[in-house]
């Protein structure tokens, strides 16, 4: 997600965090306790870790799986490394007249993991749900017998049998189904669902307006069972986002002819839906760098765009994907074409980018067009971008907002609109592809969107819009004592403010504190590596990214990550003193923000020579709170001194650089 840029458009964020959302994230089963260690402590344990908790108790339960061989001391996978899967075949039918969405579908859950699951308790599956979901019917249509693959004809597939299970709980957001068997490693369960809800206006991340439906978290969807924290079925509070394994999609979305549909997957049956003529231009822009309209606004009408029909069917599927949204206007246009990206291992490859809009907002005439940038730089930045399309989307949502190959944006101007498309894409590579928690390390996928969106910026006009390097947002709040860790959990901060600054600009602070100290190249060579050891809907914890990111960081990476990352330190270069002994200068330098970078103290003397004496982040910490001493020669000869003359550091405080002060 991407808050608009204004602060008035930032408290508004804040109000409408605190409106219901719709359906959300489902699903699992019992407690995990101190993370998932056999199927006696997941049948057994205490409470499950939830919110502030876990995010403190994240190093030890990184260390108990670094034991248990699921992750590497190194920050990379272990051998016994397991990732969840799942598949879901869903149907959803949406009424505009009535602005109702009804689903149904069969939702399968498949345990890869060496856990059985809810062995000996109250087995348990979760499901989502929120207040403004009506579950009609959630059942167990097939549990055990290793039929992973296959279409086993569901148990609870009548109409009577498929009505609401009386043993399902629903707390919240979180739906808790009784399973009458445990599921063991390898085993697959699979469900029954049917619901409906009504689509919410002013929703922050999904909804409807003005003839615009955007469909997201609208469906059940199972809870993440991880390696290290065992079930992470957190309720939905609004502000957090969400966790999610990979999973593979066949939705079907019914529609009223002459409604247009985008989607999370690839379109399987334009044939069905779309007339020759815009199937024509479909296939034009597959060949086509700059992007081209698909349809037009004299062509928004049912049966001119779209083949004649009251109703129309959409099939979409997706390979792998952490969610699945959709959006659909009869209001709008529909332009196309192809980014080009690197293939691994040599060759290009095509993606197809593209932009549905109202056609009275003009910035949305290139969005397209944002989208190829954005994906073939963090391409070439990263690693190849992992689908084979990417939507924008205009409306329904203030700011931006991301799901797997689609984002719904809402833009002031064309800088904005291209801003936020770059954060919304970044997405696509974080947690879209390295799938990490987003409600408990909102920094994980926020912060490197964030840091992605300055990468675009620059590429594309030279300058991102951070005066003197320093994130606004973070500035208003550094040094003031208010600014909160990064280490919560996205629910837990005291303010919209204090959470905003920690998941989006702290990072991008760390990030280019890092480029600073260790060079551009090798922050580009550990989000590399991080992302080929967590690419594929795998779960990073902080102290992965830690390892991975900042490897060239040697042994001050943990120190730099505290002073950087989990802290609240900002820079301050301070020439504490200078003491003048017989014809020495001593001169103490300080940090008192309480992070260090690498500088050098620029000695003028007065015959106009200047020398510049290294001063070392590793020396400023060691040296501490008393400061780091230098005992400076022919204290007389020297009218000057000075840290970071270049300025080429986010010192927030540049009156003590120099002595003498003026
Ligand atoms: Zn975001």
């Amino acid at each position: 997600m991407r808050p608009s840029l204004l602060p008035s458009s930032l408290a508004v964020g804040l109000l409408l965090a605190a409106a219901p959302l719709p359906a959300q994230a489902v699903a699992a089963s019992p407690p995990a306790a101190a993370g998932p260690r056999s199927s006696d402590t997941l049948a057994r344990g205490p409470a499950p870790l939830t919110g502030t908790r876990v995010v403190a108790a994240v190093d030890s339960l990184w260390s108990a799986a670094v034991a248990r061989g699921t992750r590497s001391q190194d920050g990379r996978p272990g051998p016994k490394l397991f990732t969840q899967g799942a598949r879901y075949r869903l149907h959803a039918t949406l009424d505009p007249a009535s602005a109702t969405l009804a689903g149904r579908g069969t939702l399968r859950y498949l345990n890869r993991s060496p856990d059985t699951l809810a062995r000996g308790a109250p087995s348990t599956e979760r499901v989502p749900v929120t207040g403004g979901v009506t579950v009609e019917a959630l059942c167990v249509a097939r549990a055990g017998g290793a039929a992973w693959r296959g279409a086993p004809a569901p148990a609870c597939a009548t109409e009577a049998e498929a009505t609401r299970d009386r043993a399902l709980a629903i707390d919240g957001t979180v739906a808790t189904l009784p399973l009458a068997h445990p599921l063991a490693p390898g085993d697959s369960v699979e469900l029954l669902a049917r619901w409906r809800f009504v689509i919410p206006r002013g929703a922050p991340r999904m909804g409807q307006e003005g003839g615009v439906f955007m469909l997201g978290y609208w469906y059940p969807q199972f809870a993440v069972y991880d390696d290290v924290a065992g079930w992470q079925a957190d309720p939905y509070l609004a502000t957090g986002e969400f966790y999610m394994d990979p999973a593979d999609y066949d939705v079907t979305v019914v529609v009223p002819g002459g409604m247009l549909v985008a989607a999370s997957g690839t379109l399987r049956n334009a044939a069905d839906v779309l007339r020759p003529a815009v199937r024509d231009r479909l296939a034009q822009a597959m060949r086509s760098l700059s992007p081209i309209p698909v349809v037009r606004d004299e062509e928004r009408r049912a049966g001119t765009a779209t083949l004649p029909g009251e109703r129309l069917t959409w099939r979409f599927t997706a390979t792998g994907v952490r969610d699945f949204a959709f959006y659909a206007s009869r209001a709008v246009v529909w332009d196309a074409g192809i980014a080009l990206v690197p293939r691994t291992g040599g060759g290009t490859d095509t993606v197809l980018v593209q932009a549905l809009y109202r056609p009275d907002r003009r910035e949305w005439r290139r969005a397209a067009d944002y989208v190829r940038v954005s994906i073939e730089r963090f391409s070439r930045y990263l690693w190849p971008y992992p689908a084979r399309q990417m939507t924008a989307v205009e409306g329904v949502v203030e700011g931006g907002m991301e799901y797997p190959a689609l984002t719904v944006v809402t833009a002031g101007d064309a800088r904005e609109l291209f801003t936020v498309i770059a954060h919304e894409v970044a997405h696509m590579w974080f947690p879209m592809d390295v799938g990490s928690d987003e409600r408990r390390f909102a920094w994980m996928d926020e912060g490197l969107a964030s840091w992605l969106e300055r990468v675009a910026l620059r590429g594309e006009t030279g300058r991102d819009d951070d005066v003197d390097g320093v994130p606004e947002y973070w500035r208003m709040v550094a040094r003031s004592g208010g600014e909160e860790s990064v280490l919560h959990a996205s629910d837990h901060f005291r303010s919209t403010l204090t959470y905003t600054v920690a998941a989006y600009e702290r990072p991008v602070v760390a990030l280019r504190a890092f480029a600073l100290e260790y060079g551009d190249s090798a922050l580009v060579a550990g989000l590399r590596q991080y992302g080929q050891a967590w690419r594929g809907g795998r779960h990073p914890y902080p102290p992965d990214f830690v390892r991975l990111v900042f490897a060239a960081a040697g042994d001050q990476r943990d120190a730099f990550a505290t002073e950087w990352l989990y802290g609240t330190g900002w820079l301050d270069l301070a020439i504490d003193d200078v003491d003048v002994r017989g014809d020495t200068a001593v001169v103490r330098i300080t940090t008192p923000g309480r992070a260090a970078l690498s500088t050098t103290l620029a000695v003028t003397r007065r015959d106009g020579s200047v020398t510049r004496l290294p001063v070392t982040a590793a020396a400023l910490r060691a040296a501490g709170r008393d400061g780091l001493v230098l005992a400076l020669p022919d204290m007389r000869g020297i009218t000057q001194l000075e840290l970071d003359a270049e300025r080429r550091l986010p010192d927030l405080d540049r009156a003590n650089d120099r002595w003498p002060r003026r």
